[in-house]
């Protein structure tokens, strides 16, 4: 395969919050003084809203009383705040660029995940970027992938996805045709359908390896 573009996932793929997401969420309810939420709340609640511009609607489905999108607005800025790239990721990126069409297909609230981008200074490292919160669904859903791989100008069969997660990320990936490389810290739940796999603590220097050196792909 002579790839010509390689699509990620941003959420615990390229770069995760540095405090954990309840202490995040914690904040927000209460600098909106609301009710405390779980994060398994909040992940049932995510799951069942992937398609929506902010998190209001998400926090709407869990809370009894408050202003649902009073609390979106301080959770966003909570994880902005705290995001932080994988190591090397940033210089990953822009030699990558040289080589490849970049995309990024990224799930969640449109306002967010564009701010989490901002935060991180990435927007013009990507050669297209799609968040699912403008398309009718999130990944798995085949209309993402086919979304960002239109937007680059690429066939799947062309194309390599990086993502951490085994459902929507790898077996969504691999499903929709593309090259599937699945980056994995310790908790991480291994998909049979990644063609290969990273840990995120040598993402830069291994996906440099796999995808500038080329000797693992097929
Ligand atoms: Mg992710």
């Amino acid at each position: 395969m002579e790839p010509l573009a390689v699509v990620f996932d941003l959420d615990y793929t390229l770069a995760v919050p540095r405090r954990d997401r309840q202490t995040l969420l914690d904040e927000a309810t209460e600098a909106a003084s609301v009710d405390r939420i779980s994060r398994a709340e909040y992940l049932d609640a995510h799951g069942a809203d992937l398609a929506s511009e902010t998190r209001a609607p998400i926090f709407e489905a869990i809370l009894e009383e408050g202003d649902p999108a009073e609390v979106a607005t301080h959770y966003r800025r909570a994880v902005e705040e705290a995001l932080v790239p994988f190591p090397g990721v940033a210089e990953l990126l822009a030699d990558l660029g040289a080589c490849y069409r970049l995309g990024l297909l990224t799930d969640g609230p449109t306002r967010a995940q564009y701010g989490k981008l901002e935060t991180l200074g990435w927007g013009d490292l990507f050669d297209a970027v799609v968040v699912t919160g403008d398309l009718p669904a999130g990944k798995p859903d085949p209309r993402t992938f086919a979304t960002v791989l239109e937007e680059l100008d690429a066939s799947a069969a062309e194309a390599v996805f990086v993502g951490d997660h085994p459902i929507a990320d790898v077996q969504g990936a691999a499903d929709a045709g593309f090259y599937v490389v699945q980056v994995i810290d310790g908790d991480t739940e291994q998909s049979p359908a990644a063609d290969a796999t990273v840990a995120t603590d040598r993402l830069a220097d291994d996906l440099r390896d796999l995808l500038l050196t080329q000797s693992r792909l097929p």
